[in-house]
């Protein structure tokens, strides 16, 4: 796998957005809602940077099923959201491929009464957006490659590397690994 982004990058672009982010809600009570099961790494960094007065939430919706880039049906599980009302709420996920996924998500949490909604992702696919969708803050800009770690998967796996990497073509081709 050719690692594109090593885990002292990323540490240092999710500090810097932390700041940011600390900076524009000026102590504003927020609340995170990180997609799963990609935002667990980004999530768990950041806020541990975030000098805000916090919740966190989450919400599993999943627009691709096993393997890379076949959409599916999306799914949202409503049950892990906590109360949004009123409230001023951070979406946060791993990447930003086509963007429907998040443009999804975005209509319906504004049909949940909250105050305020911006949009965080890690990683932008540059070339590939096709939702109109503003995203508030990313990290990085990447090529149109599949790529894995730091909470990005494939068939379940690699989102525990520290780094995120090109998935080589002879490993999501070898059969069940
Ligand atoms: P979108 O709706 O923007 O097309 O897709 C967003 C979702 O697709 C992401 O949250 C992620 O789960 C998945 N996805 C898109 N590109 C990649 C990729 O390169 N690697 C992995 N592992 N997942 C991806
Ligand atoms: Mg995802």
């Amino acid at each position: 796998m050719k690692i594109l982004l090593s885990a002292d990058d990323i540490q240092r672009r999710v500090a810097e957005m932390a700041r940011q982010i600390a900076d524009d809600y000026r102590g504003q009570p927020i609340t995170i809602i990180g997609v799963l099961t990609g935002c667990l790494m980004f999530l768990a960094d950041l806020v541990r940077h975030l000098d805000l007065p916090l919740r966190i939430g989450l919400l599993q919706a999943s627009s691709y099923r096993g393997a890379t880039t076949t959409p599916g049906a999306l799914r949202v599980q409503p049950e892990l959201l906590p109360d949004l009302r009123g409230r001023h709420v951070l979406l946060l996920d791993d990447i930003l491929d086509t963007g429907q996924t998040l443009a999804y998500l975005r209509e319906h949490l504004q049909t949940l009464g909250v105050a305020s909604l911006r949009i965080a992702v890690l990683l932008r696919k540059e070339g590939r957006q096709q939702a109109l969708l503003h995203v508030d803050y990313r990290g990085f800009d990447i090529p149109d490659a599949f790529v894995v770690g730091y909470g990005l998967d494939y068939n379940d796996e690699y989102r525990h590397l520290p780094y995120v990497a090109v998935l080589s073509d002879d490993i999501a081709l070898s059969p069940g690994t």
